[in-house]
């Protein structure tokens, strides 16, 4: 692990103490139960996710323009349209905020970390699609199937 990684976690008071695998049942009913949670909420809603598609990665390219090569694979994206469940990250907006008003404190000495959240936040929070219904490993989304969860959530 990046050392970088490290500091920050000694600076959190954090310690890595387990592994868990994607596909481990508690970390399923983690998952699954953070979505019903965010349903019961009105935090999700279906969709279609459009963008540039990498099928090496099998992976919407953030940020990628028509022409522009995946940064990962060199290949070519190609425009894309899929059906999706979205996370209303940008109901967050206000909470988000408070890291810039210094209501959720960082540490200077994690001034460039800071610099870079505060400028994603103030650029606007997106919905996140958190769902593909192509993929064959991710955690089921229980009654949405054949939609599956492809991003790492749990409580
Ligand atoms: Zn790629």
């Amino acid at each position: 692990m990046a050392d970088v990684w490290r500091a920050l976690w000694d600076e959190l008071g954090l310690s890595a103490e387990e592994f868990v695998r994607t596909t481990d049942l508690r970390h399923v009913r983690s998952v699954q139960w953070l979505f019903k949670l965010f349903r019961e909420n009105d935090y999700v809603y279906k969709g279609h996710y459009t963008g540039q598609y990498c099928i090496y990665d099998n992976a919407f390219v953030n940020d990628a323009k028509p022409g522009d090569n995946c940064p990962t694979a060199a290949a070519l994206p190609k425009p894309s349209l899929k059906k999706t469940i979205s996370f209303k990250l940008s109901a967050f907006q206000k909470t988000a905020g408070s890291i810039s008003t210094r209501r959720i404190p960082i540490s200077s000495n994690r001034n460039h970390a800071k610099t870079k959240i505060v400028s994603f936040v103030e650029g606007g929070l997106k919905d996140l699609s958190i769902t593909r219904t192509t993929l064959r490993w991710g955690i089921p989304v229980p009654g949405e199937e054949p939609h599956v969860f492809y991003v790492w959530s749990t409580r």
